[in-house]
């Protein structure tokens, strides 16, 4: 194979169950297998999840949910985008529960489950300060949401099963994240004293599971944990679970060529040999998923020692300096146990859960354990 990523199935389970210890009896898991579950393959990581008992999963958008629903997979669904309103009844006969972020979108979702003659799951979703989907729920529009709630509630077709929303911080500013969790618990007094008590509150993400246990309310819902990495260093403390990556991407040697001094590598000739060096050849590039603003820095590791990549990344190349040793055939570790993809991400500027998500359509996924 040219270049491929290992998912050791192994550790995710080992993750689940470091993740799933923290939980007090009775707290249900849901598993975030969105974006083809962080890159990893959203079937087999959902298959793994569902047998080990995660209560639920959650996907980006309907057609994610389709996906899994087509591989067998029963276990309930949140979809955590809104759904459009011409995707209601496909929502209702897929069985997954939609996200309701206001409204008209609710009332669109009830007349279409209406239409098709099924009840439709919902969660309703409370902005408590990302600002991205749900109802604002600061001080100053919580009877507002509590009302627009209600009114959603007593729509026919729709079952509210849930309510929940999401931290904008979890893993940097806990005062904020506090704040939000404050606004959240607002919102369940304000609901319950309309009689409204959904059975599954929940907020924490990767970082409120492993940094807030009063997040946890009756639902946590965990992605990059379950890949085996902290959202931040600062969510791995003494106590926090040991959690082990789960994806190792590999590619292997395909040339070694001495290059006389003085040469220059790659497109735009940004490196320069001092000397004459042996190269390796490496099947990998920006089209596989590894990103071109590595150049000259990112690193790989071949028989031990990390490499700097030479050069500019290439569509599907790149290379690196193969010392006396590297030899065809050789495998190398893009990112894995010997090459965290945290380096990476931080030399990238961003996060583990894009460079994750990025690994290419056609990066076989080769699965262990
Ligand atoms: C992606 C997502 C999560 C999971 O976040 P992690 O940081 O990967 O744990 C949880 N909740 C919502 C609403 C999300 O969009």
């Amino acid at each position: 194979m040219r270049t491929w990523a290992e998912i050791d199935l192994g550790a995710l389970e080992e993750n689940y169950r470091a993740l799933r210890g923290l939980l007090p009896a009775g707290c249900r898991f849901l598993g975030v297998v969105k974006a083809n579950a962080y890159g990893h393959g959203a079937v087999p990581a959902a298959r793994r999840l569902e047998a080990l008992g995660a209560e639920y999963l959650a996907a980006a958008c309907l057609d994610e949910a389709a996906e899994l629903r087509e591989a067998g997979i029963s276990a309930p669904i949140l979809v955590l985008g809104p759904i459009p309103v011409e995707q209601a009844g496909e929502a209702a006969a897929q069985n997954v529960t939609a996200t309701v972020c206001h409204w008209e979108n609710a009332r669109a979702l009830s007349a279409a489950a209406v239409a098709a003659g099924r009840t439709l799951k919902i969660h309703l979703k409370a902005d408590t300060g990302m600002s991205r989907l749900g109802l604002v729920c600061d001080h100053a529009h919580l009877s507002a949401a509590v009302e627009e709630m209600a009114a959603i509630a007593a729509l026919p077709g729709l079952e509210v099963e849930g309510v929940f929303t999401h931290f904008a911080d979890a893993d940097g500013d806990e005062a904020f994240t506090m704040l939000q969790l404050q606004r959240f618990q607002a919102l369940l007094e304000g609901l319950r004293d309309r009689g409204i008590v959904p059975a599954i509150r929940h907020c924490a993400g990767s970082a409120a599971t492993l940094k807030y246990p009063a997040a946890y309310l009756d639902m946590v819902r965990p992605g990059i944990a379950l890949y085996g990495h902290y959202p931040d260093p600062s969510c791995k403390g003494p106590g926090s679970p040991v959690l082990r990556p789960v994806m190792r991407l590999c590619t292997r040697v395909v040339d070694v060529r001495t290059v006389p001094a003085g040469a220059t590598v790659s497109y735009g000739r940004t490196a320069r040999l001092e000397r004459e060096t042996r190269l390796a050849v490496l099947p990998i590039g920006y089209g596989d998923g590894l990103f071109r603003c590595l150049s000259n820095r990112g690193r790989i590791t071949i028989r031990g020692v990390p490499r700097t990549i030479t050069g500019r990344v290439c569509m599907d190349l790149c290379m690196v300096p193969a010392g006396e040793d590297v030899q065809v055939g050789d495998v190398a570790e893009v990112y894995g146990p010997s090459q965290p993809v945290e380096e990476a991400a931080a030399l990238a500027g961003t996060i583990s859960y894009e460079l994750l998500t990025a690994v290419g359509r056609r990066v076989p996924r080769v699965y262990l354990g």
